[in-house]
């Protein structure tokens, strides 16, 4: 068994740090861990007992970054892209983020559902007991409400603790029509999410192509008057002061960090942000990845996630993440853990979740093979034999 050990959020060289238990055992009462130790220094009674076969365990994965729920697809961009087609040509086409946008808008709350059931699926059978999942296609507020629906209702018929984010993503494409939006977005998306408690947390898309430091601000500041947690996705393409704003602000986390560059790393030494890294998102677009291995040495607290989406990253496993963080993001196998399970759960503000402790919800993985390490070294076949969420097999 191997598991990050004590409260985190982990940084810098303690995301090294595993408790490692050759020959273990863990006794679960009401759905949590109750002992856990040696199988040889186990002396209580239970009413059943299960052996794995030797085979390692770790603790459930937490995946702190999904956009899980959307209708349509985005096969003819991967298509033309992969012809050669530039970005622009592919707009002008009609595809790109907008033609997501237009068909999760006009997708029934059940469509919805249906449309995601699997993708949450996946997500579970690679190790996944925890999944953040963002609104954003929405676009108006009546279809970003309809998103949280279903990630609502997704929460309640699955087994996996699915923790949901408003995402403001992207602006209308007319300017004209961008104060007005952010009016809405203000004035009534905002409230209307936090009152109905369908977010734990609002995220802002910042970028050139999108949202400006300024205009993020504004939306995080109403964000927090609502007592809602705040996340940027920062420093995808270019570096415009978002990352800085998240850090000032004391977001959750700040996510994507791909244009993060070396004069920015010691801003994260012992911050209470987590830079979230998305390895998914380099592979499939082929761009440089964010410097998971500068950003740790710094002294930042580290998570990894899928990013799962449709247009700019198609990965539907959350151990894949892990094992792509090690290839591009330069992580070691265990920081690779404690960034997909502890401290991922931290980016989501939750201290319960990402680690194999007493009196913590009995969230584990056993895996196919006997060394944890297997985890982040498979690729193309899952590592993960069984998933359990509070002490049931998913
Ligand atoms: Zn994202």
């Amino acid at each position: 068994m191997a598991t990050p050990l004590g409260e985190g959020p982990k940084h810098g060289a303690a995301m090294s740090e595993l408790l490692v238990v050759e020959h273990a055992a863990f006794a679960i009462a009401d759905g949590r861990f109750v002992w856990v130790g040696r199988a040889a220094d186990w002396s209580g009674e239970a009413a059943r007992a299960l052996d794995v076969g030797g085979r390692a365990v770790v603790p459930g994965l937490v995946d702190p970054h999904t956009h899980a729920v959307w209708a349509g697809d985005r096969l003819a961009d991967f298509d033309a892209r992969t012809s050669g087609r530039s970005y622009e040509e592919i707009l002008a086409a009609g595809g790109g983020i907008r033609s997501t946008i237009r068909a999760t808008a006009a997708g029934s709350l059940d469509e919805l559902v249906a449309l995601a059931r699997p993708r949450i699926a996946a997500l579970v059978s690679s190790g996944a007991t925890t999944i953040e999942v963002k609104s954003g296609y929405g676009f108006s507020v009546a279809a970003e409400l309809r998103m949280l629906e279903a990630i609502d209702a997704l929460a309640k018929a699955g087994r996996a603790r699915l923790v949901p984010t408003l995402l403001i993503h992207i602006p209308p494409a007319d300017a004209r029509e961008r104060d007005g939006y952010l009016a809405g977005v203000i004035e009534e998306l905002i409230p209307e999410t936090a009152r109905r408690g369908l977010a734990a947390a609002v995220d802002v898309f910042v970028e050139r192509e999108a949202f400006s430091v300024e205009e993020a601000r504004t939306i995080l500041e109403c964000a927090r008057e609502h007592r809602l947690g705040i996340k940027i996705h920062a420093e995808q393409f270019h570096s415009i002061g978002a990352l800085e704003l998240a850090l000032r602000m004391g977001a959750l986390s700040v996510d994507h960090l791909e244009a993060c560059t070396a004069k920015q790393f010691a801003a994260f030494a012992g911050a209470k942000t987590i830079a979230t890294v998305l390895p998914g998102v380099s592979l499939h677009l082929g761009l440089p990845a964010a410097p998971g291995r500068a950003l740790i040495d710094a002294g930042a607290a580290l998570a990894v996630g899928t990013d799962l989406n449709p247009g700019s990253s198609p990965l539907f496993s959350t151990s894949a993440a892990l094992a792509l963080a090690v290839r591009l993001n330069g992580l070691k196998a265990r920081e690779a853990l404690v960034a997909g399970t502890m401290n991922a759960a931290c980016s989501l503000g939750l201290l319960d979740a990402g680690r194999i402790e007493a009196g913590l919800p009995a969230d584990f993985l056993v895996l196919e093979d006997r060394d944890w390490r297997s985890l982040v070294y498979t690729l193309g076949a899952n590592a993960v034999r069984e998933t359990w969420i509070g002490g049931v097999k998913a």
